[in-house]
């Protein structure tokens, strides 16, 4: 399972000490479970009552997460351009059967499941459409990395280097850094891979038991290689829409879709 942890933009701190925790919390329960522990969901064995459903207010998450996704899939340039490349590859992306919404434990917004083919979103916690957007764009590119590229997530070099992808095209925008003042002219190509490293580290040391100098030490083995790579969307991170859309557009030259 490859997980995206809560908040995927700017509060990086306060997240990773929640993920630890969640961490160290899960490392009790369970030795290396690859992550299924914050998808409580995905057993589906465990039945929740009426009650239970109700008290959690499931079913009005569940419905506006739903909402999101379809907005998500209609109109976000990112995510239509993944959904199109994985169409090209010949794993062809449908709502209902390969997007699943559902109530996570505390800490992540997203997953992918390669056991079911499945992007998991945590409806408890994605609190608007825009995020919805990333988390499903993020997980949507663990599924092309797994479709095109066989990934194997409990290969530590293999997940490094989808996370690594995804934090590069989906987080760490060049943008926020300039106004948030972290990053100058002079320093913003070193600001801007230091963050998708600790965003991939952290997204590693989400689902696997191991160390923060193993998970630094993959990380920096596949970095340049996997960082360079930026199929299918071909750009960095951007918020821009205008670049969204014309990476759109690029990339049915290259991608069979409509
Ligand atoms: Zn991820």
């Amino acid at each position: 399972m490859a997980a995206s942890a809560k908040s995927p933009t700017d509060q990086d701190e306060k997240q990773t000490n929640e993920n630890t925790n969640a961490n160290a919390q899960k490392s009790e329960d369970t030795k290396e479970d690859f992550g299924y522990y914050f998808y409580p969901d995905r057993d589906k064995k465990k039945k929740k009552s009426f009650l239970e459903r109700a008290w959690l207010r499931e079913d009005v998450h569940h419905f506006k997460c739903e909402t999101h996704v379809r907005s998500c899939m209609e109109s976000n340039p990112k995510v239509k351009l993944l959904a199109g490349a994985l169409e090209s590859y010949g794993c062809p992306v449908d709502v209902k059967r390969h997007i699943s919404c559902e109530t996570c434990i505390r800490g992540v917004s997203g997953g992918f499941d390669p056991k079911s083919m499945q992007v998991v979103l945590c409806q408890n916690t994605i609190q608007n459409r825009d995020i919805c957007c990333n988390i499903i764009g993020h997980e949507l590119l663990h599924a092309f990395d797994f479709c095109r590229a066989k990934v194997d997530f409990t290969n530590l070099r293999h997940l490094a280097c989808t996370e690594i992808r995804a934090a590069n095209m989906f987080h760490c925008s060049l943008g926020a850094s300039f106004a948030s003042g972290e990053a100058s002219f002079f320093n913003i190509k070193e600001r801007h891979q230091l963050c998708v490293k600790n965003k991939a580290l952290q997204s590693i040391r989400l689902v696997r038991n191991v160390t923060e100098l193993e998970a630094m030490t993959v990380v920096d083995e596949v970095f340049d290689k996997c960082y360079n790579d930026t199929e299918p969307i071909g750009r960095r991170c951007f918020k821009n829409t205008g670049r969204a859309k014309r990476a759109l557009e690029e990339s049915r030259n290259y991608y069979d879709f409509d």
